[in-house]
């Protein structure tokens, strides 16, 4: 299904104008893309193997022989496409030779293997390379209204293929086959991938902060921890609840309203213009006064978007504001070690004037019958 099908409205060439302005103010006169989520982002292309030039003039992208027909399809003729049949590199130096005034290019640092960037001092001499970072990640972290919409839909996979799998959960199941059930579901469901592993973490295993599913056998009056994804058109998204297998204790329950207070008091004051370690600190300083500092070992959120984890991050050390149009997790957790743990992950949008729960699964403790 082509991009124009997915999105009403065509944003690419907004996307690629404001590129265009930030390669300016950074002095560059084009960017080579290498992050398959930007490629995607910026031109519709959703194959596995791509590099996109970026000039004031001109989008080309270069792909090889499998991908054909799908980037005609999905990137028509918004860009110049170049089907390489040996290297998608070695495509690539006569196109630039052929771009008139292209002499400092931005390549993506965190997105370049090293054997990659060799190729650049080497067959790509004769231009000047300049690393950058996030350029066009701080785009992609303010969502337009047709991105947010496809984030509720995967929000909706995945909220339908929780309440199907805690239909189902029991004691004697293996954490992995808990997992399985879950991924079916949301495959059933229509999630085109898994934006990770699905965590399925029982017992003293809930106290994992990132646990795998595991050999463990569920047993009655285990905490059962839930973190996992469903992806539509390409956005992900991300969510964590924590169930308890019969009849919670009393120490369940106490452990449980803390992580939910927190989770109630981040998702509720989170704005625009804010931190996002002022934003951790709503969490983080409840957490702290209830006495369980040291068991909130990670940070309160992130983005998410055509990757699970994006810009922004909310954390202690988050000092850029968030803006309207960012989408992020809110997902404070206690984890006692040997004992078990509670995460609670829901995903904000915000807005001018606050913010939207996207996620509307029952947050109270659910204990399963
Ligand atoms: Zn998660
Ligand atoms: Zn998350």
């Amino acid at each position: 299904m082509s991009a124009d099908a997915v999105f009403p409205v065509d944003r690419r060439p907004a996307r690629v104008a404001a590129l265009r302005d930030a390669l300016a103010r950074a002095d560059l006169d084009a960017l080579l893309v290498t992050a398959l989520p930007n490629i995607r982002y910026l031109t519709g292309f959703a194959g596995s193997s791509a590099l996109l030039l970026v000039t004031p003039l001109e989008c080309m992208i270069f792909t090889d022989f499998r991908y054909a027909a799908q980037v005609e399809e999905e990137v028509g003729g918004f860009a110049s496409v170049h089907i390489e049949s040996s290297s998608l590199w070695s495509g690539l130096w006569p196109v630039i030779a052929g771009s008139a005034g292209v002499e400092r290019i931005g390549f993506e640092s965190a997105n370049l293997l090293h054997r990659d960037f060799a190729r650049l001092l080497e067959q790509g001499a004769r231009w000047h390379w300049r690393p950058t970072t996030d350029v066009v990640e701080a785009q992609r972290a303010v969502k337009d209204p047709d991105e947010v919409a496809t984030i509720v839909r995967a929000v909706e996979v995945a909220e339908r293929a929780l309440e199907r799998t805690l239909e189902l959960l029991r004691p004697g199941l293996r954490e992995t086959a808990v997992a399985g059930l879950l991924e079916h579901h949301l495959r059933d469901l229509g999630s085109e991938a898994f934006p990770f592993p699905s965590i399925v973490a029982s017992g003293p295993r809930s106290a994992l902060p990132h646990a795998r599913a595991g050999d463990r056998v569920l047993e009655a009056g285990d905490f059962v921890l839930l973190d996992f994804g469903a992806v539509r058109d390409g956005y992900c998204s991300d969510i964590t609840r924590t169930v308890v297998l019969g009849p919670a204790t009393n120490a369940q329950r106490e452990l449980y309203a803390v992580v939910q207070e927190a989770n109630a008091r981040a998702s509720g004051a989170i704005r625009a213009g804010m931190s996002g370690m002022a934003a951790d600190a709503i969490a983080r300083d409840y957490i702290d006064a209830c006495g369980y500092g040291d068991e909130f070992g990670h940070s309160l959120g992130h983005g998410i978007g055509l990757d699970v984890h994006e810009a922004p991050r909310l954390s202690r050390t988050a000092d850029a504001p968030l803006a309207a149009g960012m989408v992020v997790t809110i997902e404070p957790g206690i984890y006692v070690p040997g004992w078990g743990g509670v995460r609670i992950e829901d995903d904000v949008v915000l807005t001018e004037d606050g913010r939207e729960v996207l996620t509307s699964f029952p947050r109270h403790l659910i204990e399963i019958a």
